[in-house]
Order: C-alpha cells, then sequence, then structure tokens
C-alpha cells in the first residue's frame, strides 16, 4: 500500500446496489440470532431437557413469523438452507410422486436456474417440460399456461418476480388457472417475499419458495411453503434422515437462521408498505435521472408490472464489461455472464428480444433497505461520467 506523507489514501465507500445476489443482514436481524450460538443452543428435536425446549421454542417462533409473511399456516412451513434447496424440493419431491406415467412439467424461460435446472435434470429421467416464453415486457401469459396444460401435467412452476428484470408475473391469475385445472402451483418468491405482498390463498399458490440472505436475514437459511389446507401437496422427500420437518427435510434445524429468517420476515411484513413505496422512489429517481442525462437509455422488463427496487436498463453504444470497470465504488451486475472470454447475453434478456448487443450493455440496478437518496446521486453520476467517457473513447 501506498502511503504518502499526508495520511492514509481516503477510503473509497463502496455503495451496494446488488441486492438481488444479496443484502447485508439487518442489525436488528443479527442481534436476535446471537443468543442462538451462546445460549439458546440446544437441539430442538431434543425431548427430553430444557436446551431442547429453548430451541424448539425459537424454531416454532421463526415458523410463525415465516408463515404470517405469506398467510400460510406454521404446519405449511418446511425450513431448509435456502431457496435453491426448496425448488429442488418442490419440483423434485412433486414429480417423484407423479402417479403412473404422468411426467409433464410446465415452466417459463425466465425462471432462475435454480428451476431450469431442476428440470433438466427432470429431462434426463424422463420428464417432459415446457418452456413457456414471455412478452417483450417479460410476462408470461396465463392462457399460454392454460393452453400448455395436457393429460400428462403435474406441476406449474412460475415464478413471483424475476431476479434480473424484477418483472412480476400474475400469479394470481396462473393460481386460479391452475386451481381450476386441479394442479399444483409452485412459486419461487426468493426476489417477491418481503418486497410485494404475497397471500396463498388469494394467489392460489400451493408450494412456494423463500430464502433469507434476499431480505436482510443470513446466508444457508430458507423455507418451503406445502400446502395442507384443503388439499395437501404430497411430496418426496430429498433428504433422508432423522425424519425432521415431518420427513420432508431430515438434519438437525439450522436455529440461529431460523430465527434470522423468521425475524428477517417480520419486519419485511411489518415495512414493506413503505419501504416499497420509497424503494420505487429511488428506483424512479436514478431511472428519470439517468435518462434524462443520457441518451440511448431503455428500460428492460415492464416498468408496470416490476419490483420496487429492480432497475434494468441497457446503454446504447457502450460495452458492458469496459462499464462495470468503470464503476468500481459502484456494485452492480451486468446483463452478461462472464465465464467465457466472450461474454454471454443473459439468457433473461435475450427472452424478452433485447438484442445481444444491448444485452451485454446493461446493468442491474438492485435496490435495498440501507440505500439512501445520497448514494442513488452519486450512482447516477458515476454511472452518466462513465457511459459518457466510454462514447467518446468509441468516437
Ligand atoms: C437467489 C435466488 C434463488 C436461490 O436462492 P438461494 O437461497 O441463494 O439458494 C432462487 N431463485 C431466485 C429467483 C433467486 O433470486
Amino acid at each position: 500500500m501506498l502511503r504518502t506523507k499526508t495520511g492514509p489514501a481516503p477510503a473509497r465507500t463502496m455503495i451496494y446496489l446488488d441486492n438481488h445476489a444479496t443484502t447485508r443482514v439487518d442489525p436488528r436481524v443479527i442481534e436476535a440470532m446471537a443468543p442462538c450460538f451462546s445460549e439458546i443452543y440446544g437441539n430442538p428435536a431434543s425431548r427430553n431437557h430444557r436446551f431442547g425446549w429453548r430451541a424448539e421454542a425459537a424454531v416454532a417462533k421463526g415458523r410463525e413469523q415465516v408463515a404470517a409473511l405469506i398467510g400460510a399456516s406454521p404446519r405449511e412451513i418446511v425450513f431448509t438452507s435456502g431457496a435453491t434447496e426448496s425448488v429442488n424440493l418442490a419440483i423434485k419431491g412433486v414429480a417423484e410422486r407423479a402417479s403412473g406415467d404422468k411426467n409433464h412439467i410446465i415452466t417459463c424461460e425466465t425462471e432462475h436456474k435454480a428451476v431450469l435446472d431442476c428440470c433438466t435434470r427432470l429431462e434426463t429421467q424422463g420428464f417432459q417440460v415446457t418452456q413457456l416464453a414471455v412478452d417483450t415486457d417479460g410476462l408470461l401469459d396465463a392462457d399460454r399456461v392454460r393452453d400448455a396444460i395436457t393429460d400428462n401435467t403435474i406441476l406449474i412452476s412460475v415464478m413471483y418476480a424475476n431476479n434480473e428484470i424484477g418483472v412480476i408475473q400474475p400469479i394470481p391469475e396462473i393460481g386460479r388457472m391452475a386451481r381450476q385445472a386441479g394442479l399444483p402451483f409452485f412459486v419461487d418468491a426468493a426476489q417477491a417475499a418481503g418486497k410485494v405482498s404475497i397471500e396463498v390463498e388469494r394467489d392460489g399458490i400451493d408450494l412456494l419458495a423463500i430464502s433469507a440472505h434476499k431480505i436482510y436475514g443470513p446466508k444457508g437459511a430458507g423455507a418451503l411453503y406445502v400446502r395442507r389446507r384443503g388439499g395437501r401437496v404430497e411430496l418426496e422427500p430429498q433428504i433422508d434422515g432423522g425424519g425432521h420437518e415431518r420427513g420432508l427435510r431430515s438434519g438437525t434445524l439450522n436455529v440461529p437462521g431460523i430465527v434470522g429468517l423468521g425475524l428477517a420476515c417480520e419486519l419485511c411484513a411489518a415495512e414493506m408498505e413503505a419501504e416499497a413505496e420509497r424503494l420505487a422512489g429511488l428506483r424512479d429517481r436514478l431511472f428519470s435521472a439517468l435518462t434524462e442525462r443520457l441518451a440511448g437509455v431503455s428500460l428492460n422488463g415492464s416498468q408496470k408490472h416490476r419490483s420496487p427496487n429492480n432497475l434494468n436498463v441497457s446503454f446504447e453504444g457502450v460495452d458492458g464489461e469496459s462499464l462495470l470497470r468503470g464503476l468500481d465504488d459502484i456494485a452492480v451486475s451486468s446483463g452478461s455472464a462472464c465465464t467465457t472470454a466472450e461474454p454471454e447475453p443473459s439468457y433473461v434478456l435475450r427472452a424478452i428480444g433485447v438484442p445481444d448487443k444491448l444485452a451485454n450493455a446493461s446493468l442491474r440496478f438492485g435496490l435495498g433497505r440501507f440505500n439512501t437518496e445520497q448514494e442513488i446521486d452519486y450512482a447516477v453520476e458515476r454511472v452518466v461520467a462513465a457511459v459518457d467517457r466510454l462514447r467518446q473513447l468509441a468516437v
């Protein structure tokens, strides 16, 4: 490190605008989790002593808090290690219980990899998967779902809010239709839970995946809602062992994680309305400033049916990787996956018809609880400067 006589280099504060990837844990959540490492360290499955009972009480409270966020009953909550595991349990769990030669799953091409890769795995085992297309807004039409149903369909899987473009699918409509068809409806709600209103009854949802680390809780904790009221969904467990979680997910419960997830859910529920308004305000401020100060800025995904914390925009005539390099104190994501030397445009942006060039020149801003208006204004300055510079270099 270089140090001059005038003192240490000024600390560069990074602005975190990547809240779709993960979130900072809320200090209130950390505080609630702390005793689970030191005092409440019993195994909730230990029935013979106070240590176990206290841990079991903490888990029961977490179960109530998670259930309350989505209008479920605590008995319908299965704790997992996160949304990926919940997705695996829901999709493979339903598929492995399918009767006779029923083998058809309906999903959507903009789903998270967890869903798509589960479906691909099942295809190698003889299942048939229909990946429905979305429109240029990123929306899935409920009628298209209905038209895709066959006599062999066993499951409909559609995400609530997209992790790249924030688009909110017409879940209540699809849910109504799934119910009419008598099919279980699974919803990956990792990006929606705690951010937009979810009611499993109103929305006709039978299975729903939640992740703690997307809602200011800890990593490695999540839940799957499994409907029991009015027609229980039968699932084949994916992890065998001591029969925890009604036999659906064996393994000693992650008590600190569950306590953290529970409080994270309660805080989101309590603050959702005001926070959604605040974030949408910041998001709109960001978008207005970018479009006012730069030409060739386009929004990716529906403006109307959108999570309040998501902005995904493309910048004509710039290279996304160079743009990210120019934004070294702003944490955002680009619309290309840099797994190889050649940037591979995001499959979600491709699905909504964004040309590869523009997909590679896109940024995903994921706003969150700890972002301020000053941070947004600073990010605008940085993005405008970086785009202007790259465009000048190009001429
Ligand atoms: C993050 C995310 C997941 C995976 O959640 P983990 O808890 O990290 O396993 C699944 N689906 C969506 C839409 C996500 O955003």
